[in-house]
């Protein structure tokens, strides 16, 4: 069997299906969910279902079925980290800031530069992850919204890794005396969890996520994949740069399942020059050129998993090592089949994303943003004390 672990070895696999269990089941904790991107093409095959067989709306239909509140998706919430982080990457490019900007939302990666690279922490994006940002508008924006005391919101996350789980234990994860997120379920927790209850979704009718963060695009869909995030960072920072909507939506160079690949962009009149990697091992000689002053991009997305988080320590386990290849593949292809059937695939077409600025956020990279969507990384330990 091909087991799954974390592969930065970023946090011990702690157990809360229980303590999950006990927030839905208590009538004065309003619980919140969310599902990650990568999820959607795994949860299937935890039930028999073929391998990157695409369960969005069961997995929203069996989340309801386990009692929560509300039922929401992390794609959103990836929606929101493209504005942010495109935004950040081209105020770089306005005022000559540092490059390469390295993507910020995989906390394994995060963390491996925290303790192996600190001189170089000012190269990273200073945005949460999609889950932190999630929870922070969450309980503020909902909150607000809907008059909910946010001390009342349990925010759960469903997500492919254990890093996840490490990440929300983070002192910087706190917004206004309330954690982000309060408990993370890996895709495997959750089958775990569905199967204790006796909830097969391979038996489900699908249903909607509830709004109005439930809306998204393909730009947070394909968040899952290793290249993902760099090619919805890239569709709404070019759109932005050549300002006029982009003809080209897919950028095939910095996709695929080789470990490092690069690719130039041209967009108003800006070259743009862009790599994708994944696996830490292969990050570590650019990190060194960069210090020895040798790196020549302007934005770099790192995964610490083999093809990123669809190969996540927290998604179900291959059967057999020499199917591995095949099924990793299955699950990318899923992706972006899905993506490309949406009506909308760029972040800043997601009208509720629009509605968020309007309502409550302002602006990208504005005073509430940088409040509650963004960080400094640094510290490297825990809530506890613990590095
Ligand atoms: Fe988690 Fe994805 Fe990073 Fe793996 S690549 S540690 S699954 S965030």
């Amino acid at each position: 069997q091909c087991v799954v672990t974390c592969p930065a070895r970023a946090a011990k696999d702690i157990n809360c299906i229980e303590e999950v269990q006990k927030a839905v089941e208590d009538k004065n904790t309003i619980t919140v969910v969310q599902g990650a991107p990568a999820v959607r093409v795994t949860l299937g095959e935890e039930f028999g279902m073929d391998s990157g067989s695409i369960v969005p709306g069961r997995m929203a239909a069996a989340l309801r079925k386990l009692g929560f509140d509300r039922v929401y998706d992390t794609c959103f919430a990836a929606d929101l980290t493209i504005m942010e982080e495109g935004h950040e990457l081209l105020k770089r490019v306005k005022d000559g800031g540092t490059f390469p900007m390295f993507t910020s939302c995989c906390p394994a990666w995060v963390l491996y530069m925290e303790k192996n690279y600190p001189d170089l922490l000012g190269y990273l994006s200073t945005c949460k992850s999609p889950q932190q940002m999630f929870g922070a508008v969450v309980k503020s924006y909902i909150a607000k919204k809907e008059g909910i005391n946010p001390a009342r919101i349990y925010m759960v996350s469903v997500m492919p890794c254990t890093a996840k789980k490490y990440e929300i234990t983070r002192p910087e994860m706190i917004c206004d005396g309330y954690k982000n997120v309060d408990a993370v379920l890996t895709t495997r927790d959750l089958a775990e969890l569905l199967r204790k209850k006796h909830i097969d979704i391979s038996q489900l009718v699908e249903e909607d996520f509830d709004t109005p963060f439930g809306e998204y695009t393909g730009a947070g869909v394909i968040f899952g994949a290793t290249g993902g995030v760099m090619e919805a960072a890239l569709r709404t920072a070019c759109e932005v740069l050549d300002g006029k909507p982009l003809k080209k939506l897919s950028f095939y160079d910095v996709r695929g399942i080789s470990s490092f690949r690069e690719a130039e962009v041209e967009a108003g009149g800006i070259k743009l020059k862009v790599a994708v990697v994944h696996g830490l091992e292969k990050i570590k000689p650019l990190l060194d050129s960069l210090r020895g002053g040798r790196l020549n991009y302007h934005f770099i997305e790192v995964m610490t998993c083999p093809e990123g988080c669809i190969g996540g320590g927290g998604q179900p386990n291959i059967p057999k090592k020499s199917v591995r290849d095949k099924v990793i593949k299955e699950r990318m292809k899923s992706i972006y089949y899905y993506e490309l059937g949406l009506a909308k695939r760029k972040s800043n077409d997601n009208p509720q994303i629009k509605l968020i600025y309007e309502d409550f956020l302002g602006k990208p990279l504005g005073e509430m943003s940088h409040h509650l969507l963004h960080t400094t990384y640094g510290s490297a330990s825990t809530l506890d004390g613990k590095k």
